[in-house]
């Protein structure tokens, strides 16, 4: 690790995936009511910073989709900034890894502060666990990528002109994790974290593509994420 207790701001992300026979979301973000359903003390330790025109329902509406529309979602893992708006999407089939459910539902002491239950457990949501790797749908692929959390899990889409796209979620920060290599200041099993890296380094070694780090800015810029100020980017 390094520049432990140094204080960053760093971006979240939801990511709609638009086809002709569904529509898709890989994770929700930060929860709009963050004040109502944060613990105090994180709110002091870790506010969210969002304007009304962030909000996620906005944000799809402002690109022609309604919260209805979505018809999966999947949560890359339930720390509660990946799922923090789920509760907007009551029509969703929601995919989980069973490990993160669980660990999600009854933390161990280690990792209890990032989960807040009352942004995931929203009576009526159909959630669907998922064991180890998926096809969802062709080309959009779940792999698994425990470490960072239990049951982490990162989404392989398959685009028509850009190849690959790898969201990796939370198995992979910054690109000092990647390069470093370092590892990230939250993971549950270091073991595993590296070896979750790996896959998805090995992934991309045997296809063409890119990889979305969670929560880097200078990454996202890097990778041609040019509208970052918009808060909306198209790969297609
Ligand atoms: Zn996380």
């Amino acid at each position: 690790m390094k520049d432990c207790g140094r204080i960053v701001k760093i971006p979240y992300h939801a990511y709609l995936i638009e086809d002709a026979e569904y529509t898709m979301l890989v994770d929700t973000g930060s929860s709009v009511r963050w004040k109502e359903l944060h613990p105090k003390e994180m709110q002091e330790s870790s506010p969210v910073h969002m304007e009304e025109h962030e909000h996620l329902d906005r944000i799809l509406e402002s690109i022609g989709f309604s919260t209805t529309d979505v018809n999966y979602v999947i949560n890359t893992h339930l720390h509660y900034d990946h799922c923090g708006n789920n509760e907007m999407f009551h029509k969703a089939t929601f995919h989980v890894n069973e490990a993160e459910l669980a660990h999600a539902i009854a933390p161990g002491w280690w990792e209890a502060p990032n989960y807040i239950r009352a942004v995931f457990d929203i009576p009526g949501l159909k959630y669907e666990t998922v064991r180890g790797g998926l096809e969802i749908e062709p080309g959009i692929r779940i792999i698994p990528t425990p470490g960072h959390s239990e049951g982490h899990q990162s989404v392989a889409v398959q685009l028509e002109k850009t190849g690959w796209l790898v969201i990796a979620g939370d198995a992979i920060f910054l690109r000092e994790n990647v390069e470093g290599p370092v590892l990230p200041g939250l993971y549950v099993d270091a073991r595993k974290y590296a070896r979750s890296v790996y896959k998805l380094k090995r992934f991309l070694d045997a296809n063409k593509g890119t990889m979305i780090l969670s929560h880097s800015r200078e990454y996202l810029l890097s990778v041609g994420w040019k509208q970052m100020e918009e808060g909306i980017q198209t790969f297609t």
